[in-house]
This record gives C-alpha cells, sequence and structure tokens, in this order.
C-alpha cells in the first residue's frame, strides 16, 4: 500500500466510529477461526483492507484486491467462512468473499438445498 492510499485509509477509519466497531468484531471472530492457533493470515494485517470505508471507488477496489490475496493463503479459510456465512456477516470481506459473494453463495446453498429436498434426497 502507498502512503497516499494509507493516509487517505487511516482517514476514513477515524470518520466511521461503527465501522471501528465491526472490525473488533472482526479481529475477534478472525482469532476464533483459527482455533486458538497463529494461523489467521489476516492477523496483524490493517482491517482498513477487510472494512473499507472509503467513498473512493478506487481505493475500495485496492483494498478488496489486497483482502482477496491475504485470504487466498489463509489455512483457516473454511472455518472463517463457515463463520461468517452463521453469523450473517453483514459487511467487510471474509474468507475472501464480498458481501453481494456471499449472499450469491448462501442462496446458491440454499436453492440446492430446496432441489434436493424436492427430489427426496
Ligand atoms: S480467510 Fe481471510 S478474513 Fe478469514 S481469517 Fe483468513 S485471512 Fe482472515
Amino acid at each position: 500500500m502507498n502512503t497516499m492510499h494509507s493516509l487517505a485509509l487511516v482517514g476514513a477509519r477515524n470518520a466511521d466510529p461503527s465501522a471501528r466497531l465491526v472490525r473488533q468484531d472482526f479481529e475477534e471472530a478472525t482469532r476464533a477461526a483459527s482455533g486458538g492457533l497463529p494461523g489467521a493470515a489476516c492477523r496483524g494485517a490493517d482491517p482498513e483492507l477487510f472494512f473499507c470505508s472509503s467513498e473512493d471507488a478506487a481505493e475500495r477496489q485496492f483494498a478488496e484486491r489486497r483482502a482477496k490475496q491475504i485470504c487466498a493463503g489463509c489455512p483457516v479459510r473454511d472455518a472463517c467462512l463457515a463463520g461468517a456465512l452463521e453469523r450473517r456477516e453483514r459487511f467487510g470481506i471474509w474468507a475472501g468473499l464480498t458481501t453481494q459473494e456471499r449472499r450469491r453463495l448462501m442462496s446458491a446453498e440454499s436453492k440446492q438445498r430446496a432441489q434436493a429436498k424436492a427430489a427426496g434426497r
């Protein structure tokens, strides 16, 4: 992340107290996802990457790409995704998925379950 991005992100972080609360939840949840092991790849990363509050589309895209890169190599990704879906996380990048991508995944899983039920499986 370049200095301009860092400064802009810090400014955005300080401007939104509710986002700070969500980030705190994120840190606790990712700690839980790692099962106490030092596994979560986002530990120590800038939470602004996962909860970008910038109004600048380019900054949001940059943060999303970077968060997804971090998640791609995370050893607790499956547990993280399961937890995020169970809690129906409304904000942020979890297990490399945006809110919209998680919604699509839940919708697809729900359709599959309904089809399996209708087919008597
Ligand atoms: S999958 Fe991503 S958000 Fe989840 S614990 Fe790993 S790095 Fe953090």
